[in-house]
This record gives C-alpha cells, structure tokens and sequence, in this order.
C-alpha cells in the first residue's frame, strides 16, 4: 500500500505545469512551479514545517507550546497543518487587509485569529508586527516564528522548491521569476539554483507601494516608497532578513490593476485558478519579455490558490468597485 503517515508528508513534490496562452507572444518556454499542490494550498507548507522542526531542534519550541505568528494567511495555514500533527496551539495575527476567506480558513483548521489594523507604521503598537511580538511575551511556552527573520524560512525553499525546480527542468533552466514577501523563496531558490548555474537569471515582482525594487537598485530604503496597495503577498515596507539581495537580479513592479486582471487571465485563459500574487508575477514575467530569448527556460512560481480570493479578484463587483475593470 502507498499511503503518507500524515498530511505533512505530502508537502512538496509539485508540478511543473507549461502555459500556453498567456506567453504565447514569448519565444521561449515558460513553466509555473504550481505550489497549490501543497496540502495547504501554498508553497508556505514548505517552509511552516522547515520552521517548526528546526525549533523544535533547537529547543525554543517545547511539547504543548504555543505558536505565534504575523501572517498574511497562507503561512498561519501552513503552521495550523503542522501544529494539529505535532499537538501545539496556533495563533495567527493578521492584518485586516487580508481576505475574509484567508480568516475563515484559519478558524477552520482550528487557529485562533487576531486581527490588526494595516495603514499603521510597522513599529506601532496597534500593527500585526508588535502584536505578534507582545501576545508572545505575554503567553507562557510559547514560541514567536516571525517568517521575516526567520533562516528556515529561505532554507527550507533551498532544501526543497529549488533542487525541485532543478532536476524537475533537468538543469534547464535560465530564469527564475517570482513575487517577494518575506523573501524566503526568492532567496532560497535563487541561492539554489545559482549554486547549480550561475549563470540563472532570478528576478522578483514587487509592487508598487513596496521598498524592494528602489532598495535593490538603490541601497536606499525609501519611506516614499512606502503606501498602501491592494495586492496580496508580495511587497513590504520593511527589509526582510530572508531577502538575500545578492542572488536577485533585478526586480520589476507590478500594478495592483494588473495584478488582478492577469489574476482572472490565468484562471480563464489556462485555467489555473490562483491568488492575487500569481497574477502579478506572470505579469511582471511579461513585463521582462525582452530579457528572454529562443530556448530559454522561465519558471514562475504561483504561490497560493484562487479559493481565497472569491470575494476579491474573482468578484467582478470588486473588479468594478476598484477600477479593475474597464
Ligand atoms: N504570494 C503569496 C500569496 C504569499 O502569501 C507570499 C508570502 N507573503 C508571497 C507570495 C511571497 O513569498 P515569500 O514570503 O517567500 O517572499
């Protein structure tokens, strides 16, 4: 009988899926590293469980413990997986940006919810960042993950997603294009793959109202960078450990209309029904068209799954409501 000991064990391993329509215009192949495959329905399972094992390893997180964490909802999702196998309690701070559905399925798999304010500056006691700190000093045996800073973060990407990608394109390879968060799997996998070739080409999506693209450019960490957008998952108005700038490229930015527009393109046009940030990332591969050339291979990685974003780009009421929609 072939059957896993228990849902962690069926992180990882996803396709890689080949779009047709969308980058018909390019004259190379593209290829979506498709992480919905993942229990939780992110490429975050990967790094939640990398997270969790090497606490555990180092002692800081203890049988019964309590997890604390800042998120967005698809590493609270991935972190509730974990913490259900592995018996601790899960409490996710979001910010109230956020979907509903993100919350909803927080509660469903059994994570308590807090709620923050967005449009607060990030050292404000009222933001999902000090929120997340405060509730872990306050709550004993606990343990606060904090995915920013976090090492495990980029290497459990370094350890998985990248030596996937690699042999799933038997070397292949030319560029890797993917939106940045945390900056877990741009550096995790660009890392990787640099190792294997250094001549790989990594580029990231950022968005606009998000200090990445100036800071890289630049070395300047911009304040007027900083507003706030609609896009989900990617930009930040703080610099992420996890962000190794040495092993990116270049970054290119992608507007929230786009994002959401190419959002439903995917879904309709190659039925790959996907979040917010796989929009802006097969945008912004679109964008770097004139990087690519014959034989090329691009692989773009799709974070999450569309199921959390019904109400939102999948919502033409929304689309209108924004001016998303002409
Ligand atoms: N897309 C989505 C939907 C995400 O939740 C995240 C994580 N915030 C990202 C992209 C960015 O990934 P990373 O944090 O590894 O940079």
């Amino acid at each position: 009988m072939q059957y896993a000991q228990n849902i962690l064990e069926t992180i990882g391993k996803t396709p890689l899926v080949k779009l047709n329509k969308l980058t018909a215009e390019l004259p190379c192949l593209v290829l979506a590293k498709y992480e919905t495959f993942n229990p939780g329905n992110s490429v975050k399972d990967r790094m939640a469980l990398q997270m969790v094992e090497d606490a555990e390893a180092a002692g800081i997180l203890k049988p019964g413990g309590t997890i604390i964490e800042g998120t967005s909802g698809n590493t609270g999702m991935g972190l509730a997986l974990v913490a259900i196998v592995k018996g601790y309690k899960m409490v996710c701070v979001i910010s109230d940006k956020q979907s509903k559905e993100k919350i909803d399925i927080l509660k469903a798999v059994g994570s308590e919810v807090i709620v923050c304010p967005t449009d607060v500056e990030p050292e404000d006691p009222r933001s999902y960042y000090s929120t997340s700190k405060r509730l872990a000093e306050e709550t004993p045996n606990s343990w606060y993950v904090n995915q920013y800073d976090n090492p495990s973060n980029s290497k459990a990407h370094f350890e998985s997603t990248g030596p996937e990608i690699w042999e799933q394109t038997e070397g292949n390879i030319t560029h890797f294009v993917v939106g940045v968060g945390t900056g877990g799997t741009i550096s995790g996998v660009g890392k990787y793959l640099k190792m294997q070739n250094p001549n790989i080409k990594v580029w990231g999506i950022d968005t606009y109202g998000s200090v990445f693209k100036k800071y890289h450019e630049t070395g300047i960490f911009d304040k007027n960078e900083i507003y706030p957008y609609i896009t989900e998952g990617i930009g930040e108005d703080i610099l992420p450990k996890n962000v190794n700038f040495d092993v990116i490229d270049g970054f290119t930015k992608v507007t929230d209309k786009d994002a959401a527009v190419y959002t439903q393109r995917l879904a309709k046009e190659e039925g790959f029904f996907l979040g917010n940030s796989a929009g802006a990332a097969i945008k912004g591969l679109l964008q770097l068209k004139d990087h690519f050339k014959k034989d090329d291979v691009v692989v773009v990685l799709f974070h999450d799954h569309g199921s959390r974003y019904v109400g939102k780009m999948y919502n033409d009421e929304w689309m209108r409501e924004k001016g998303f929609l002409d």
